[in-house]
């Protein structure tokens, strides 16, 4: 189907609804059998799958277009440069930046985060300097931070989250000081699909002086982000997450910030001019993309940011709530499973054991039945030290789930008791 028809039927003003059958006809992946049972698949925040919109996009780039950009005087690489360049646009109106300099195309989350550590982070924070992160970060949003700190003799805090699975205000204004030079959170947590309260952290960090970064791979395919709103400093996301290819992501932030930032990949691309006794740099956002960049990824994302937009995030966020809302109440009905994060406010994913049963083991279990979760630590180690266990199982949604998905999860996990009990 072409997206124009599913603007059609999605932009009812009168309507919040999703026409599930016809969205879930646009994606190929969803129509196999996997162990000889239709697939049903709730490992959306590991990865999304590709829409045919994005499949055809890329391959529209292998077999029609296809060149290196930025540099070719020819037809071929300026029609490239030009969808490429359509694609950050895209993404800028996603994101509501202000400026196309202010949209960095990167591998993808980690890779952001990496940037802004290791260019802002070098830059800016250094000996007896703090960074604050929160305890339900996914190990991309720890890791690079450890690194600085080793690296330039900074400290890293942590703000708790309680059982529920929420971080309290008072906790955050605690641990910011004037020594806190930045703030690195996560919107959503993959672990335990909380939604933070992004908009007052951000001002409390801003207050007490601090920049902020905000990992958004779990938040974009769910919600609409407005950085300006929001007033973020950096915010990072993933391609695969969001509908679009493996291998694409981006870095947004703030101009005045990027500008300020010394480059961090050197290469191609991202020089003005170089001799061996001076290299000056490009403009923004190039300054950071040296190397020849991801090409189809970039088409590709902003052919699936196409598709979100024409779908309307409104009426996905409106959908997934709701389903959210009946795989809770489903899973709130089998007792002897226990969910782990039960914040007010959550958005996709549901974490859950079940007492006497190996996340593992049940993961696999299900697989056979045709159900695909995901088991485990989730990159999140730190939240499973929080509750004392090892893993667990992990429902995630999109929107071209619906409740037979769910009925069939729930089934699955019937049959999984019985025969590993
Ligand atoms: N942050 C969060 C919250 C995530 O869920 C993930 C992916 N699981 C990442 C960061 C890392 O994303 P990527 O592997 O695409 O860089």
């Amino acid at each position: 189907m072409s997206t124009a028809n599913i603007y059609k039927i999605m932009d009812d003003p009168n309507s919040l609804d999703i026409d599930v059958e016809r969205v879930r006809r646009d994606f190929p992946m969803l129509s196999q059998r996997v162990h000889g049972v239709p697939l049903v698949y709730l490992d959306n925040a590991a990865s999304t799958h590709k829409p045919t919109l994005v499949i055809d996009a890329i391959r529209r780039v292998y077999e029609q277009d296809y060149s290196n950009i930025h540099r070719g005087v020819h037809e071929l690489s300026q029609r490239l440069t030009m969808q490429y360049e359509e694609a950050r646009e895209k993404i800028r109106v996603f994101l509501n930046a202000r400026s196309r300099a202010e949209i960095v195309f990167t591998y993808g989350t980690t890779d952001s985060i990496n940037l802004v550590a290791q260019t802002f982070g070098r830059a800016n924070i250094g000996k007896g300097d703090e960074i604050l992160i929160s305890e339900m970060e996914h190990h991309s949003n720890i890791v690079p931070w450890q690194l600085l700190c080793e690296q330039t003799g900074a400290t890293l805090k942590v703000i708790p989250f309680n059982d529920q699975g929420n971080l309290a205000m008072s906790d955050v204004e605690a641990l910011l000081s004037e020594r806190t030079k930045l703030v690195a959170l996560v919107h959503v947590s993959n672990a335990l699909g909380t939604i933070n309260p992004i908009g007052p952290i951000i001002k409390l960090a801003h207050d007490a002086g601090a920049k902020v970064l905000v990992d958004g791979a779990q938040a974009v395919a769910h919600m609409k982000t407005d950085v300006q709103k929001s007033d973020v400093d950096f915010y990072a996301f993933s391609g695969h997450k969001v509908f679009g290819p493996t291998g694409i992501g981006v870095l947004y932030g703030k101009e005045d910030l990027l500008e300020a930032m010394p480059p961090w990949r050197g290469g191609g691309d991202m020089i003005r001019t170089v001799t061996f006794e001076k290299t000056t740099y490009a403009d923004l956002p190039y300054k950071f993309e040296a190397g020849t960049p991801n090409i189809a990824g970039g088409i590709g994302l902003g052919a699936a940011i196409d598709y979100v937009h024409d779908i309307g995030l409104k009426h996905i966020n409106h959908y997934e709530n709701s389903l959210l809302a009946y795989m809770t109440r489903q899973l709130l009905n089998v007792e002897w499973l226990k969910i782990i994060g039960n914040a007010p406010c959550k958005s996709g994913a549901i974490s859950f054991m079940i007492e006497g049963v190996h996340h593992n083991d049940l993961g696999q279990y299900i697989d056979h039945l045709g159900v695909a979760i995901r088991t485990g630590h989730h990159c999140a180690q730190p939240v499973m030290q929080h509750y004392g266990v090892t893993g667990t199982a992990r429902a995630s949604l999109a929107f071209y789930n619906n409740t037979q998905d769910i009925d069939r999860f729930i089934e699955a996990l019937e049959k999984a008791k019985k025969f590993l009990l």
